[in-house]
């Protein structure tokens, strides 16, 4: 037990996902449904509901602090515009990809319709009225998705999480806001966000801290069978196709026509950040060494890479944005409920902005898949389904995360004529 109790975060979670598993397995034919409903499946709903109730902090502080940390380079305004460009145009491509895998593979259609309905049945119990709401939407008009977008109050919309999108544009003004203000007006807010941005950090450290028992809790109530394995399976499968499509196809194309950097090259001068990355799941914990590693092994400018990472690392998150495209599109499919094109063009929009809100530390993208499950009317206790096997696909796609920062880094010094 001592030496169980010391294994680090990763390793626990798997153990708890192993036990989690065979529990769910087995829970059925040895009679335990009744004691798993009534005392462990609380559990995972409690792990469910801190994860939501960090939410809105997380976005707020993580977003007004990236945002408005660009200041600091505000004679660099040239070379702001062309990363952001950079990033969101790399973001668009990873959700397109991540949508396209999933709509092709439909990993969510290895469920048979009497799984899907159970399954609906168990996490979904309010899914028809939020279908309706989405159908309602969807009758609005065109221009309603926008419309949406903007809160009339503010506190009203960080009232609910439905109303993640609201907080992120309301984030995203007030950290433009905090550039255009004078820097020594608005000294004590930075600081305000800067030091809130460390608390949520942390905060989230301790919530996964109680990680192995919340996936533990999950899994033992998902009464699994060889069938969600399958779909499962499926899942990460198309996940994984997505981000090395990413890494093996899109990234050299930027290289290749963008920066002067070879290929391989890049790939061996980053590899040790891809690998910290896949240790730490965490593209914040890997920017030293990322920095490090575009300076030292790629020749990048101090004044590029010490602008264009520390961005890229808060805002910048296309495995992250794949992953979520992947996720909400596969449990729409397992709750048998197929989404329309509009439905799948608010995935993007709201994967893209996700992304970018989503803190650079472990498991805080599927935190943030919440934001796009509501977003198309999912209920997002569909997470449950999909949070065995976050862990691993965390660490593909940090890695996915931080190469698409250092690629869009090469790119911005070659414009810069920063490549040393
Ligand atoms: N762990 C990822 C990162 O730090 C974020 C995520 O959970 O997707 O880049």
């Amino acid at each position: 037990m001592k030496r169980l109790l010391r294994l680090p975060l990763y390793a626990k979670i798997l153990v708890a996902m192993g036990i989690g598993l065979v529990w769910g397995f087995v829970a059925e034919p040895l009679g335990l449904l009744g004691f798993t409903a009534n005392w462990i499946k609380p559990w995972g709903i409690l792990f469910i509901n801190s994860l939501k109730l960090i939410a809105i902090p997380l976005i707020l502080f993580s977003l007004v602090d990236g945002i408005s940390s660009l200041s600091d380079v505000s004679k660099l305004s040239r070379m702001g515009g062309r990363t952001i460009g950079l990033y969101l145009f790399t973001t668009v491509i990873a959700v397109t990809i991540g949508l396209v895998a999933v709509n092709m593979i439909r990993p969510g259609k290895f469920l048979s319709a009497e799984k899907r309905q159970q399954l609906s049945e168990a996490y979904a119990s309010d899914i028809g009225t939020r279908v309706t709401v989405a159908h309602q939407q969807k009758s609005e008009g065109p221009l309603q998705v926008l419309v949406n977008i903007v809160p009339d109050n503010v506190f009203g919309a960080m009232s609910s999480n439905t109303n993640m999108l609201q907080v992120i544009f309301f984030s995203i003004l007030f950290g433009i806001s905090m550039i255009l203000a004078p820097a020594d007006k608005v000294k004590t807010v930075k600081g305000f966000f800067e030091g809130g941005n460390e608390v949520i950090l942390k905060f989230v450290e301790l919530l996964m801290k109680f990680a192995p028992v919340g996936v533990f809790a999950l899994l033992a109530s998902l009464n699994i069978d060889l069938q969600l394995i399958g779909a499962l399976g499926a899942y990460s499968l198309t996940v994984v196709l997505g981000l090395a499509f990413m890494v093996f196809v899109i990234y050299p194309l930027l290289l290749r026509f963008l920066s002067r950097i070879r290929y391989p090259d890049f790939v061996r001068g980053i590899l040790p950040a891809q690998i910290l990355a896949f240790s730490t799941s965490s593209s914040a914990a890997t920017l030293p060494v990322t920095m490090e590693c575009a300076r030292k092994n790629l020749g990048i400018s101090e004044e590029v890479s010490g602008f264009v990472l520390p961005l890229g690392a808060t805002i910048n998150m296309d495995g992250t944005s794949i992953h979520q495209a992947v996720s909400a599109v596969f449990i729409a499919q397992a709750f048998g409920i197929d989404l329309t094109v509009g439905q799948q063009l608010t995935i993007l929009l709201t994967a893209v902005l996700s992304s970018i809100g989503a803190a650079a530390v472990p498991g805080a993208g599927i935190i943030m898949l919440i934001i796009v499950l509501e977003a198309v009317g999912l209920d997002p206790a569909g997470l449950a389904l999909i949070l065995a096997v976050d862990r691993p696909l965390d660490m593909l796609r940090t890695v996915v995360n931080v190469t698409g920062d250092s690629t869009v880094a090469s790119v911005v010094a070659r414009a810069e004529r920063a490549l040393l």
